[in-house]
């Protein structure tokens, strides 16, 4: 097998796991989200894993996603983040998935479908999003009124959760998130006035759960009789978000502190030597010869390229480990390959492991350094990682 792989440490994300749980109970329970292949980490492997940690909740964001997820863990809710798409409610009663709606053709197919499969009065548990200020998913407060119809008692749909987005739960002085909880209370207070219950308040990323909100978003949820349900995904696989600004030493949020301690990331990227070459001083590197040998120089060819997700914009500005040193990418990173520097690092063969993402002897490459070096967000630095890079549980 080609030697580039994602190696997926299933006890780290147990430990993560039950980390989180601690962190939010006894205020909140958690939904783990394992959307997009688990954050490019595999749901294959990630959704078992964490039911195994005790994790009751999945959160994916499609049907298709949904599925597979329901095939793996049989006993999980699993909920439909990004909701259903058209054609797709039968599928969601069939598998008994939870879907987030806020469209109104969302919750027509869905108790159609629902009709159509025979399903009792309240049986089809729905989670409807309200828009708090994210103008992304979710009904707007002036449309609110006409979803309250939906969940009368002759219909097969329950008001299971109420849901919102919380869009800068990363950003310290917290003044959009209070904001967005005040409109959801306010919502809630419409809600309950119609005679309606849901039993989740369902709010709060890793980062409103590592920056103390569990606790505020419980008792919004206990003055309408609800429960907090919070949604973590990034902390899950082991890395704490960054918070803009950082926060004061003092007015650090002891979850944070916390988490910096004890989440470990769970994914390691790895790939070869495929062989190394002395070249003199002129010697040009890769497409353009962006990058020319100022001495007599000692490079390794690495197998893992753009195809792989090794972002093209880390040419020349990035380094790879190996035997536990980094190693400069010198050159354009091609589609399959890419070439490192270990002029300085004795003793490098083919074969070698060269590190791309994760811990090697001494030295660690984190997501986020990646994601600097591309101008980007971690999550993205892990979805990219290219579907023909095996994940293997170790
Ligand atoms: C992705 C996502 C989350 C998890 O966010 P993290 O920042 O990774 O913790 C929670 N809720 C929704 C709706 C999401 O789309």
């Amino acid at each position: 097998m080609r030697p580039c792989r994602a190696e997926i440490r299933t006890r780290a994300l147990e430990d993560n796991y039950r980390f989180l749980v601690r962190q939010a109970a006894p205020h909140a329970e958690l939904l783990a989200v394992v959307k997009a292949n688990a954050y490019g980490h595999s749901l294959a492997i990630c959704a078992p894993a964490l039911v195994r940690a005790g994790a009751h909740w999945l959160g994916v964001t499609t049907v298709e996603e949904a599925i597979v997820a329901r095939a793996l863990c049989p006993e999980a809710r699993v909920m439909i983040m990004a909701g259903i798409s058209r054609g797709q409610a039968r599928a969601a009663i069939d598998f008994q998935l939870t879907p987030v709606a806020w469209e109104p053709w969302q919750l027509d197919e869905l108790e159609a479908a629902a009709r159509a499969a025979g399903a009792q009065a309240s049986s089809v548990p729905i989670h409807l999003e309200l828009d708090t200020g994210m103008s992304r998913q979710g009904v707007a407060q002036r449309e609110l009124a006409a979803c309250f119809t939906r969940f009368g008692p002759a219909s097969p749909l329950r008001l299971d959760g109420v849901m919102t987005h919380l869009f800068a739960a990363d950003e310290a002085d917290g003044q959009d998130t209070q904001a967005q909880l005040a409109s959801l209370d306010e919502a809630m207070g419409h809600i309950s006035a119609e005679g309606l219950f849901a039993e989740w308040l369902n709010v709060g990323n890793s980062a409103a759960l590592l920056a103390g909100q569990a606790q505020p978003i419980a008792e919004l949820a206990a003055r309408h009789g609800m429960k907090a349900l919070l949604r973590p995904g990034l902390a899950l696989y082991g890395l704490v978000p960054r918070f803009d600004p950082s926060f004061a030493p003092q007015s650090e949020p002891p979850a944070l502190n916390a988490a910096r301690e004890s989440l470990q990331p769970a994914l390691t990227w790895k790939a070869s030597v495929v062989g190394v070459r002395s070249v003199p001083a002129g010697a040009t590197v890769g497409y353009n010869a962006t990058f020319v040998a100022t001495e007599p120089m000692r490079l390794a060819l690495v197998c893992a390229g753009y195809a792989d997700g090794l972002d093209r914009l880390l040419s020349n500005h990035f380094s790879l480990l190996v035997r536990g040193q980094r190693a400069p990418l010198v050159g354009r990173v091609s589609m399959d390959q890419s070439v490192i520097d270990v002029t300085e690092i004795p003793g490098v063969e083919a074969g070698d492991e060269v590190v791309i993402l994760g811990a090697q002897g001494g030295e660690n490459i984190t997501a986020y350094d990646h994601a600097d070096a591309a101008g980007t967000i971690p999550w993205e630095v892990f979805t990219r990682i290219g579907p023909r890079v095996p994940r293997v549980a170790v």
